[in-house]
């Protein structure tokens, strides 16, 4: 008979209180995929495992198998991301990451690497790392691991080379269109050279690397636009977080954000 009790290294993507003191949190595990697991009386003062109960925390749980939800028995954190909590932008860009892989995957479907792709990211904004280069890898590489990934190279219409010139985007298309298509087509949008560019090397880099991009604000704009539209053709759903973000940017001084 299988033991009922097992340990799973875990991020915690979200949670919800619920009764008097109880919380369900929803893991993404390294081994197991995403779980959700509840953490009895984790609201009371008393409560040894609150600190590892918190939505962003990588730690490793062990866990009892229950009927419906497997119930949280110990943690031991492994990075609780103090600096990335400490700055508004860089924890916004943190929820932003955990909710594309809380809609990306289904409950119980294992995958290491995008539980790699998830602790990267996190680990980058707590080392300050800019969130618009974060969250645009991120994009990117969750889109690609999932299946998904972008044309970048030939016009996904037609399937011709992209000239070096302003092309065009369009997700229901599967990326990159050519202009000669994009004239053919309805709104699709426009898409720069430095910004097809950026977005090849953003897809072939990791993500130390990718953080020698140099995104001025006109640049993290148009990422920011193009992959918002395609996340969203795939998800089929807005990003709750991604409004969020935009509402922080607008906040600061725009001397700030060039
Ligand atoms: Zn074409």
């Amino acid at each position: 008979m299988a033991s009922r009790t097992y340990r799973a290294e875990a991020i915690v993507l979200k949670t919800n209180d619920f009764a008097e003191a109880d919380r369900i949190l929803v893991l993404f595990t390294r081994h197991f995929g995403k779980v959700r697991v509840v953490a009895k009386g984790i609201r009371r003062a008393t409560s040894r495992m609150a600190g590892h109960a918190e939505p962003l925390t990588h730690a490793t749980y062990q866990l009892a198998r229950g009927r419906e939800l497997d119930v949280l028995t110990g943690a031991e954190a492994r990075a609780i991301y103090r600096d990335m909590r400490d700055d508004l932008a860089l924890i916004a860009a943190g929820w932003y990451v955990a909710e594309l892989v809380d809609r990306f995957t289904a409950d119980r479907v294992p995958s290491a690497p995008l539980f790699d792709l998830l602790e990267t990211a996190l680990r980058s904004l707590d080392a300050g790392m800019s969130a618009p280069v974060v969250c645009r890898w991120f994009d990117l590489h969750l889109l690609d691991r999932s299946g998904f990934r972008p044309e970048l190279g030939v016009c996904a219409h037609c399937r011709t080379p992209l000239a070096e010139g302003t092309n065009a985007w369009e997700p229901a298309a599967g990326g990159a269109i050519c202009a000669g298509c994009a004239t053919r087509l309805s709104l699709v949008a426009p898409l720069s050279v430095r910004a097809l560019k950026s977005l090849r090397f953003l897809l072939v880099s990791d993500l130390d690397t990718a953080a020698r991009l140099r995104l001025d604000a006109m640049l993290a704009h148009e990422l920011d636009r193009h992959l918002r539209a395609f996340v969203r053709y795939v998800i089929d759903r807005d990003i709750a977080t991604a409004r969020l973000m935009d509402e922080l940017r607008d906040l600061k001084p725009p001397a700030r954000v060039s």
